[in-house]
């Protein structure tokens, strides 16, 4: 039988969530966590599936299907990005909304992780049509939401338009104001300074901490990132101004290598609002040969299982810095960081949007905003605090970064739960 789109990516996703069991029991173990404590952590205590009608530009209705997961809310309301994309399915939803909880606990923020998705494809439809399916949506979920509850945020093609959309809407159903329903909102709806720039900063620092870390001097560094939406493309910006060469990006249809150093403020001008780019060039070369290019450090910043088995063998970097949900698959993991390769973990690493965003919720809360210089310190020493403590607990447990990151990230989770009496 011919391989769908759709069956690929439910097998991908079935490992998505196989592969952080293995990593969240793995963790918990080493803990000293009994089994109870994975039964109750090892999926999402709660999953929504909607369908809801928007009516589209010829007239017609169509129906789409979302989710919204949250995989405990022992420590705080739970809290994730919302995507919509073709590719969105339960299973991926699920393990996204865990990796929050990852997030959260090694940021420390008071949160468990949620996420939601909506099986949609927004590069082929409308403004209007897509302001429909976020109203839809919150009209949906909404009784599973809320500041206190669930606090969703922009995620891949999502953005602070469609925040605005999406608040809008709840504020309607609530009958009241509520800007900590959401966070990434434009800065005059109660948005915070930095929230959209916070994952590609977040990274930053995770690659200054790491190159610190190997001895490596980031001026003339050779740095390849894949994907060029919002984090990608900040990133190459705070990179080259960094004084790093950035030689290779990519975006969804294919990409471009320079030796010498690419143009990023040509590439950042001429980009489209889903990260659109390497259309304007005829010199485009595939994914594949990206990641056996040479460079110091790679930064995957698309989509999930990027770097597998196949490829891992071909790739030249010596610092692996995840800025997308899952790029690395755990058999890549192994060969990598059998060769030595440092691979800082997307919980780590792309933990930077959650953090602003918690910044943007406390705000909202308490009425009361922050500068933009405010919000980048509290963030800066945030991060570097948690790439600490999870490189720490690498050397002491003479683990690898990623199952480092999910031991510091659940154990307060974890915790919380004992405290309450549920395990
Ligand atoms: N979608 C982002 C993530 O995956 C941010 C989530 C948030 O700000 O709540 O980390």
């Amino acid at each position: 039988m011919a391989k769908t789109a759709d069956n690929v990516q439910t097998e991908e996703s079935l490992d998505l969530l196989k592969s952080t069991q293995v990593i969240i029991r793995e963790a918990l173990d080493n803990l000293g966590y009994p089994d109870e404590v994975f039964q109750l952590l090892k999926e999402p205590m709660r999953v929504l599936t909607v369908r809801f009608p928007v009516r589209m530009d010829d007239g017609k209705v169509r129906m789409f299907t979302g989710y919204r997961a949250q995989h405990s809310d022992a420590v705080g309301p739970t809290k994730g990005g919302v995507r919509f994309h073709p590719d969105v399915n339960e299973k991926e939803v699920k393990a996204l909304a865990m990796w929050m909880s990852m997030k959260s606990g090694i940021v420390d923020i008071p949160y468990g992780g949620g996420k939601g998705g909506i099986i949609c494809d927004p590069r082929e439809m409308s403004f209007r049509e897509v302001e429909g399916i976020s109203r839809g949506y919150v009209r949906a979920i909404s009784q599973i939401v809320g500041p206190t509850k669930d606090i969703p945020a922009p995620d891949v093609f999502t953005n602070s338009q469609i925040m605005a959309w999406m608040v809008d809407e709840y504020s309607i159903i609530s009958e009241f104001d509520s800007p900590g329903f959401i966070t990434g909102k434009p800065i005059v709806l109660g948005g915070s300074h930095g929230r959209d720039t916070a994952t590609a900063r977040g990274v930053t620092i995770c690659v200054e901490e790491a190159a610190r870390k190997r001895g490596m001097d980031l001026q003339g560094a050779k740095v390849i990132v894949q994907g060029f939406g919002n984090a990608g493309s900040y990133l190459s910006k705070f990179m080259h101004d960094e004084g790093a060469k950035v030689v290779g990006i990519s975006d969804a249809y294919g990409a471009i290598y320079d030796e010498n150093g690419l143009d990023i403020d040509y590439l950042l001008e001429k980009r489209d609002s889903f990260g659109t780019v390497t259309n304007l060039f005829n010199n485009t070369i595939s994914n594949k040969e990206l990641f056996a290019a040479d460079c110091d450090i790679l930064i995957p910043a698309a989509i999930a299982n990027q770097i597998t088995e196949e490829n891992a063998p071909d790739i030249k970097a010596s610092i692996i810095v995840e800025a997308a949900n899952g790029p690395t698959t755990l058999g890549a993991t192994k060969i990598l960081t059998d060769r030595d390769v440092l691979i800082v973990p997307d919980v780590l690493a792309s933990s930077g949007g959650v953090t602003a965003s918690y910044f943007e919720w406390v705000q909202n809360n308490m009425g009361y905003y922050w500068s933009a210089e405010e919000v980048a310190e509290k963030l800066q020493s945030n991060l570097v605090k948690a790439f600490n403590k999870v490189y720490d607990a690498s050397e002491q447990h003479r683990v690898n970064m990623r199952l480092a990151a999910y031991m510091v990230g659940i154990r307060r989770m974890a915790e919380a739960a004992r405290f309450r009496g549920w395990v």
